[in-house]
């Protein structure tokens, strides 16, 4: 069995949290569950919700990063991402450090980061491909995408791997660019749909077919995503601009068919 599946005990990780958002938050309780010790910081101000969760909120940059981090799990939003990092004072890091992100594009983590960090920090690009919702009941068969862009200490990669295995998740390893090309093709997709179906203003009928209740799923899947997410999935994922065009292409497509015909 590999060390990633093995159901055998990993030491606690000392894993720094930056942006304590909602998915932060989510991803905190089963690390927190695990026996990991986890502090955060961000911009706004989470001491109270941190001290209920009894981890510690440490609101200046300087002091989180001399906090003796292990691993520093990037949960910003995708449009912040450049800023969050270029505020960082690596000077701060008293050891090499391996840097994760959850962002839900990969390529431009990769390039920021890469950029920034200093050359002896470890990096791995990850993606969960569920959130709040999908993951409410436990994330067996839940699906982790992840590259390890530049991993020298192992031992701390697999143990932050371990986090995500031990739960049951699905790991698949491929390159940022590979998860771009797919995720503009079906995430991106979906939150466009959904973003749509929720300008309509679409509600539930007496008479659903079972096709109008999926559809219906869609548009409140994204619901609780911030537009944000949305607009980070556009504007830092090259793919999605294609995608934005194949989808207006195709409806102007379907509609031309139908008006034809009704002239006809
Ligand atoms: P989000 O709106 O994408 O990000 C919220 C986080 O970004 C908060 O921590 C917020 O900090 C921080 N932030 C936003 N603007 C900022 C700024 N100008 N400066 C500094 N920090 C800023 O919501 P999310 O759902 O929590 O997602 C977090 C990350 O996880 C995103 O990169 C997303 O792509 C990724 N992800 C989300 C899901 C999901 O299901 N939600 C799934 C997989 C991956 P404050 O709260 O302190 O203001």
């Amino acid at each position: 069995m590999s060390s990633l599946t093995s159901s055998a005990p990993v030491r606690g990780l000392k894993i720094g949290i930056i942006g304590f958002g909602p998915f932060a938050q989510f991803l905190t309780q089963t690390m927190i569950k695990q026996g990991h010790s986890i502090r955060a910081t961000s911009r706004s101000d989470y001491s109270e919700h941190c001290a209920r969760l009894g981890i510690p909120f440490i609101r200046d940059m300087d002091e989180f990063l001399q906090s003796d981090n292990e691993v520093v799990l990037l949960c910003t939003s995708i449009l912040s991402l450049s800023d969050v990092v270029k505020s960082m004072p690596f000077q701060c890091l008293k050891q090499p450090t391996l840097f994760a992100d959850v962002l839900s594009v990969k390529e431009y983590p990769r390039d920021v980061l890469l950029q920034a960090l200093p050359p002896e920090s470890d990096l791995i690009c990850t993606h969960p491909m569920f959130g709040p919702e999908s993951g409410r009941d436990g994330w067996h068969g839940l699906t982790l995408m992840y590259e390890k862009v530049r991993i020298r200490n192992e031992a701390v990669c697999s143990g932050f791997l371990h986090i995500f295995a031990s739960e049951g998740c699905k790991m698949l390893e491929m390159t940022c660019e590979e998860h771009d090309k797919l995720a503009a093709k079906s995430q991106f997709l979906t939150h466009t749909i959904g973003r749509v179906l929720a300008e309509m203003q679409i509600e539930p009928t007496p008479i659903d077919t079972k096709g109008f209740e999926k559809l219906f799923e869609v548009k409140e899947s994204v619901a609780n995503d911030s537009f944000d997410l949305f607009n980070g999935l556009y504007v830092h994922n090259r793919f999605a601009r294609q995608q934005l065009k194949n989808f207006e292409v195709a409806f102007d497509g379907v509609k031309h068919k139908l008006l034809d015909r009704m002239n006809e």
